[in-house]
């Protein structure tokens, strides 16, 4: 809406709702589902930097080392399925929105130091189809 490409900052969704970058994040329900699916509840997070802090602490201590990478990985999957609604109007599930932060997890990975593969590499096996 600030770059004039949208008429409204609404949520793309159809929450009726602006769309701020925590309700993005983890306050639209289907941000919340998508989550959700990958075994995270985020409903008690009131500001995008809950989202780092007490996600971590929340952190089992064999994946906390990945935690960040985890989050942002998410946060880029919602991002660009955000970006797909809004501009081609494609609404991609959010079950393949989760099985894509696997993905992206996993193509991420190769470049980790060995404390934080080992963290993603729990995170990717608990994220199993
Ligand atoms: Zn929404």
């Amino acid at each position: 809406m600030k770059q004039q490409i949208l008429a409204s900052d609404e949520c793309p969704f159809g929450c009726s709702t602006s769309e701020s970058a925590l309700h993005l994040a983890v306050l639209c329900p289907r941000s919340a589902t998508i989550f959700q699916l990958l075994g995270l509840n985020v409903s008690n997070f009131q500001t995008m930097s809950d989202l780092f802090t007490i996600g971590k602490i929340s952190c089992l201590p064999d994946k906390k080392n990945a935690w960040d990478l985890v989050l942002i990985a998410i946060m880029w999957n919602i991002w660009i399925a955000r970006n797909r609604k809004v501009f081609d109007d494609h609404n991609i599930p959010p079950v393949v929105v989760a099985r894509q932060c696997r993905e992206t997890l996993k193509l991420w990975s190769c470049r980790l130091k060995n404390n934080e593969k080992q963290a993603v590499d729990h995170w990717i096996e608990d994220w199993r189809d």
